[in-house]
């Protein structure tokens, strides 16, 4: 990819903009179409790799600790995520189980674990030999991330449970809606800052060398 200086092109609609550096907490519009084209990034660099390991220390909580836990005629029952997952494909459910686990388990943690390593190994050394592969894993994982979609399931199946048994939330369902919290904000993450991140970076340490 060429990068041209002082252009920048509109993702959404192609049109091309001459470049000026967006002030602080400023963000490029444009004025086209209203997308957004650029951001003030000193801000953004600060705050997304804190926010991912904290997104990251959260997600082992909401794995660890019990989702919900049920008493129904004296009868205790907790579960926690992996447990809910080994009973939808113990009721042959193995589908069910299968997205669950993707989308809940797995593809958070992968693009956790990468996005951390991407931004800890970009602000180190401003680069990383596999830049694009990770970027691209990042942004292909995204749309199967699903928390929330679980989150919104497990309160509207709680609401109903309550009618039946005693169920009282536990502590990963609340891990579960901060994470959602915490990941809608790590989302906000564009490859064309890390970037920008890199480039800079690499223009420092040639000034210092
Ligand atoms: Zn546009």
């Amino acid at each position: 990819m060429q990068e041209v200086a002082d252009l920048i092109a509109c993702e959404e609609c192609d049109a091309i903009h001459s470049r000026s550096a967006p002030g602080r907490n400023e963000i490029a519009l444009c004025s086209r179409c209203g997308a957004e084209l650029e951001r003030d990034m000193s801000a953004y660099s600060r705050r997304v790799l804190p926010l991912a390991i904290a997104s990251f220390l959260i997600y082992i909580i909401a794995n660890t600790f019990p989702i919900v836990e049920m008493e129904l005629q004296g009868i205790v029952s907790r579960t926690t995520l992996i447990g809910s997952v080994l009973s939808l494909n113990a009721a042959d459910m193995p589908f069910v189980a299968s997205l669950v686990l993707a989308t809940t388990i797995l593809f958070p943690l992968i693009q956790l674990l990468v996005l951390i390593y991407l931004l800890a190994s970009v602000t180190r050394s401003g680069y990383h030999p596999a830049f694009n592969l990770l970027v691209r894993l990042i942004q292909t994982l995204q749309p199967w991330v699903m928390v929330e979609v679980f989150l919104l399931g497990t309160i509207v199946a709680l609401v109903k449970l309550t009618n039946m048994a005693t169920v009282l939330p536990g502590v990963a369902l609340w891990a579960f809606g901060a994470l959602t919290i915490l990941l809608a904000a790590v989302s906000s993450f564009n490859p064309r800052y890390i970037w920008k991140m890199a480039l800079s970076k690499k223009t420092e340490r040639s000034h210092v060398s």
